[in-house]
């Protein structure tokens, strides 16, 4: 009698409780490159919580850009399992395995003089990277004060999406010379002025935790064709010499960045660019565009050691980015005249000459003027 009033109120609840732990539920285990990360029992929620993970990597997306796909880097599963209850991970611990990070981002204040170029050089970086780091900073409108971010920033689970983008861009016209014996070596005169074009570019975009890790053209349309520039001059040769060209204010590689408006092709946001950037050697001399008077000579924020010269009529150009001025303020200027060198002061990416031809004002595209 005692043995079956133990077994009612002692054994058999325990049994009953004991049965009950043993028992299995179904639930998912959340499997990265094949390490279990949790057990879950609530598919549903941990698919959202992961949706929700992966968006905010879209949050500095241009809206108008198409997404085709969103992943994550790593192999990563929902393997089926029957499990004890005690078996299930909390939620909050599913969630804080999902947005777990390995290294934080690292973010410097700009102080004065902090260009790209050195910043580059300082963080053991290319300025590419740097530019790909900050998608939303304009490398020529840097501040003092101003946050960059020289080290990504870096979780454990990699979202990788891909999008696709078309924006409007400009084509740049060029110039045309035309010989002419009875002018004299330095005069131009500008027969017509050439207009830009504008094409349709599609770009095919990867981010990796919404930093560019891909980026390609794969189609471009061209809607309007660019209208060449006509100049006449002496009969001097202007163009290629040994590789380098003569642009006339300076010895140059290349045009590394035309006059107007260029939209990001993955943040969508629009920039402006009021000059005509020839990359240069470090050093190279600067001449000035014609004859006029110095009116400014020194540092000048972002344009770093800049020459600006009044030619009269309305005109005036600006040399940016110097490593050296030559000329003072008030100083008569002849065409050709030496005024500085080529240099990466101020808001810059690499040595080059910010020329700027500003009329009545307002900013032209120097393409027409040189
Ligand atoms: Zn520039």
């Amino acid at each position: 009698m005692i043995l079956a009033i133990i077994f009612v109120l002692v054994v058999f609840p325990a049994l009953i409780s004991w049965a009950d732990y043993l028992k299995k539920v179904p639930a998912y285990q959340f499997v990265v490159d094949g390490e279990v990360w949790f057990t879950i029992a609530n598919r549903g929620a941990l698919e959202k919580a992961l949706t929700d993970y992966q968006q905010q990597y879209l949050e500095k997306v241009d809206p108008e850009a198409q997404v085709k796909k969103i992943s994550f880097a790593q192999d990563v599963q929902f393997v089926p399992v029957e499990v004890r209850k005690d078996q299930i991970d909390p939620f909050e611990y599913a969630v804080e395995r999902i947005y777990a990070v390995e290294d934080e981002a690292v973010e410097i204040i700009i102080k004065k003089g902090d260009n790209f170029w050195n910043l580059a050089k300082t963080y053991n970086i290319t300025v590419a990277d740097l530019e790909i780091l900050n998608p939303e900073v304009d490398p020529h409108r840097i501040y003092p004060g101003d946050k960059l971010v020289v080290s990504p920033f870096n979780p454990v689970l990699d979202v990788m999406i891909e999008l696709e983008n078309t924006v409007l861009e400009a084509i740049p016209f060029t110039v045309q010379y035309q010989k002419n014996n009875n002018m004299f070596t330095h005069e131009k005169a500008i027969i017509r002025e050439g207009t830009e074009g504008e094409k349709e570019v599609v770009y095919q975009i990867t981010l990796r935790n919404g930093y560019q890790e891909k980026l390609e053209a794969i189609q471009e349309t061209t809607l309007k064709e660019p209208t060449n520039a006509l100049v006449r001059i002496g009969t001097r040769t202007t163009v290629y010499r040994g590789g380098r060209v003569n642009y006339g204010v300076v010895q140059g590689k290349r045009i590394s960045s035309t006059y107007g408006w260029r939209i990001h092709p993955i943040t969508g946001k629009r920039r402006f660019h009021d000059g005509l950037d020839i990359a240069a050697n470090h050093g190279n001399s600067v001449y000035a565009y014609t004859d006029g008077r110095v009116i400014e000579a020194g540092w000048n924020g972002g344009y770093g050691n800049c020459v600006l010269i009044d030619h009269g009529n309305g005109l005036k150009t600006r040399y940016a980015h110097l490593s050296r001025i030559n000329v003072k303020v008030g100083q008569k200027i002849k065409t050709g005249q030496k005024i500085g060198a080529v240099g990466s002061t101020g808001n810059s990416t690499g040595p080059h000459l910010h020329f700027e031809v500003i009329k009545n004002g307002k900013t032209q595209n120097p393409l027409n003027y040189l």
